[in-house]
């Protein structure tokens, strides 16, 4: 299928319907040239992160800012075949180490390299919607047995896979890309009808997961870099803990439906966020300019 050869050339590694692939923060940690925001706000080691997802070709989604190939998506929302999490964690652990065997050959901090294979967080959030595999209990599970954080992404499409979650990641983050239905069907470009209802009562569903809860907004300008009380509105709703509100990055595919000067500069990033924390009470936290991100907080 066309979709895993474009896979390949990003120099992803694919095992069945998973996959994994190395972080440019990861890379540049290891070489001591900086690390991720989420290292900043949230102290995860971004040398020792894997970055992965079990869906890499399913989502329920085309969003204008995706960086995966979005006109190459398998067919429906069910994987075929889906492996057992213990064999997609070995794997993907596996492969993982492969990927950072090419860092050997450039300036690197040792020690760094050393302990990036064996990786301590899991970032599942690389492509496609990872609550698509319907054993994310078994995975999250698999991944905190080896001692591992995990970050999960959600479109918040499946809210009733969210809700009967028993074993919680680390944090849970819910991306909201649309002030309302409106920008969010010419954004997300959605396939299934009640994509924008699904997402709202996982919205809902966050106000009392039991784990730390963040939604994004990944924002681009003539797109939906707009209505900050929209974006209020459904911020009130879910009460997550964290709010990081994010300048979409033409990377990967992205590249081809994004211009650079969609990205909002931080200090527009900055404006927005000063307006979300009036609307909704939050208070400005943090923030990395390089990655153009600013962290609001519930408290
Ligand atoms: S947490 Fe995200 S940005 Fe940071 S190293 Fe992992 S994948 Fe990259």
């Amino acid at each position: 299928m066309r979709l895993f050869e474009l896979l390949k050339k990003q120099r992803y590694k694919v095992f069945n319907h998973s996959a994994v692939k190395l972080c440019l923060w990861t890379k540049k940690s290891i070489r001591d040239l900086g690390f991720c925001y989420k290292q900043k706000f949230y102290g995860i080691e971004s040398h020792r992160c894997m970055q992965c997802t079990p869906a890499v070709g399913w989502c329920t989604m085309r969003c204008r800012f995706c960086w995966r190939p979005i006109t190459e998506t398998c067919e429906g929302l069910k994987i075929p075949e889906e492996n057992d999490p213990e064999e997609i964690v070995e794997n993907l652990i596996k492969l993982h180490r492969t990927l950072l065997t090419g860092l050997g050959g450039v300036p690197h901090n040792e020690k760094k390299l050393r302990e990036a294979r064996d990786p301590r967080h899991a970032a599942i959030s690389l492509a496609g919607e990872p609550m698509v595999y319907s054993k994310m209990d078994g995975l999250l599970k698999e991944f905190h047995k080896r001692g591992m954080t995990t970050f999960l992404v959600t479109n918040g499409t499946f809210p009733e896979r969210v809700v009967n979650l028993k074993e919680l990641p680390t944090q849970l983050y819910v991306s909201v890309c649309a002030p309302n239905r409106r920008i969010f069907k010419s954004v997300n470009s959605p396939v299934i009808p009640d994509a924008w209802e699904r997402l709202n009562r996982t919205l809902e569903i966050l106000n009392d997961i039991g784990t730390t809860t963040v939604i994004r907004l990944t924002l681009a300008k003539g797109l939906n870099f707009t209505e900050p009380n929209g974006y209020g509105k459904l911020i009130k709703k879910a009460s997550p803990d964290f709010v990081e509100v994010k300048a979409a990055m033409p990377v990967g595919f992205a590249k081809d439906r994004l211009e650079y000067s969609q990205m909002p500069l931080h200090r527009e990033i900055k404006e927005f966020s000063e307006k979300i924390s009036s609307v909704t009470g939050y208070i400005l936290k943090d923030e990395k300019e390089d990655s153009r991100v600013v962290l609001l907080s519930r408290e």
